[in-house]
């Protein structure tokens, strides 16, 4: 571990599940010691994520308390753990996904961990990472997308929802987009939605029976979870996919798996790093995002940066749906 760094620091934890006023925001944590194959990373700016609401109110189970929340950041090397390393180097500026990012440090799996590309700011990179590699994987594996496609996006103006509206019309597919307020389908539209639904006021069916001539939508990528599962259901395609990513509304209930058969739809949960699980495949996806940052000009939209101490603002902002786009903190 490099000289400087301290032996206590200050973060987030939690010591049991519930409302924002589990947050306890910390001075004297201890800061982690990288152990073999983990990288020890000092914090710049930190990304905020509808799961870490998830480990918080116990949806998700954390495997012990205390807890600190939080799967990406980004910053500078501190010191490496040792074994596999990547090439990587103490003093690089890196963006990760990994655990325990509500901190000043965290030690992170090394597989995870990816240099940022000269002209991509460590604000950007974090405030993309996770969210642009999510929606990358599900149009790449979870439903190959096609140009000419059409496809349901739901919850369009959220992090990951403005990555797949621009990530669809950058492969020439069309997006309905829908989203609970006009404003926010408006932002999906500049994103390259093609069409849109208030659904907290129109029919989401209806409209994407009318563009697709009454075939539906050949992938709808789902991540609101238990109030949309079954308009999905009717909106996919005979031969479709219906993606079920998120549970932002709650936990889909069972479902019934002969529902799938009339219109033979293939339905997946997918997680991202059973996505990424090699560092083949973190890397070919990491340089797939920074091309279509870099080249293709796909933008990163940043909502707000509140300092870590204001953790349960941002918990609620985001559980409220006053957010789009991407929710980060300053450690
Ligand atoms: P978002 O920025 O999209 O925020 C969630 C959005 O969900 C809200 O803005 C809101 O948009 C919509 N929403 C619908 N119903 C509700 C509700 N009852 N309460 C709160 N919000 C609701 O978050 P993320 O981009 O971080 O995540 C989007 C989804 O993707 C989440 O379900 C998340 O768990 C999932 N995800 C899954 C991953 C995976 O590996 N499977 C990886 C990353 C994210 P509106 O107001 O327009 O309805």
């Amino acid at each position: 571990m490099v000289s400087e760094t301290p032996k206590k620091m200050f973060g987030v934890i939690i010591e049991k599940t519930g409302g924002t006023e589990v947050l306890q925001y910390k001075d004297d944590l201890p800061v982690p010691e990288p152990k073999k194959g983990e990288i020890l990373i000092k914090n710049e700016v930190i990304g905020v994520n509808y799961i870490d609401t998830y480990f918080r109110t116990g949806l998700y189970q954390a495997p012990s308390f205390p807890y600190t929340l939080g799967r990406e950041g980004g910053g500078i090397i501190a010191a490496l753990g040792g074994g596999e390393t990547y090439d990587l180097q103490e003093g690089q500026r890196v963006v990760y996904m990994g655990s325990a990012a509500y901190a000043e440090y965290s030690a992170v799996p090394s597989l995870h961990v990816f240099s940022i590309p000269d002209g991509i700011s460590t604000e950007t990179a974090c405030a993309g990472i996770l969210q642009g590699l999510t929606a990358l994987t599900l149009i790449r594996e979870s439903h190959h997308v096609k140009p000419g496609d059409w496809v349901l996006v739901h919850a369009a103006a959220g992090g990951v929802g403005l990555w797949l509206c621009q990530l669809l019309k950058a492969v020439g597919a069309h997006t309905v987009a829908t989203a609970s307020s006009d404003e926010k389908l408006e932002l999906a539209k500049q994103f390259g939605a093609e069409v849109t639904v208030n659904y907290a006021k129109e029919d989401i069916v209806k409209t994407v029976n009318e563009v697709t001539n009454g075939k539906g939508v050949i992938a709808v990528f789902d991540g609101v979870g238990q109030d949309t599962f079954d308009i999905s259901l009717e909106c996919v395609a005979r031969k479709g996919s219906l993606v079920s990513f998120g549970n932002a509304s709650g936990a889909v209930p069972p479902v019934t798996i002969a529902r799938l058969s009339p219109k033979v739809v293939k339905l997946s949960r997918p997680m991202l790093f059973g996505y990424l699980a090699t560092r083949e495949e973190a890397e070919h996806y990491a340089s797939e995002l920074w091309d279509f940052m870099l080249k293709d000009k796909l933008q990163v939209r940043i909502h707000d940066v509140y300092p870590l101490r204001d953790v349960a603002r941002a918990h609620s902002d985001i559980e409220g749906r006053k957010t789009t786009g991407k929710l980060l903190l300053k450690p």
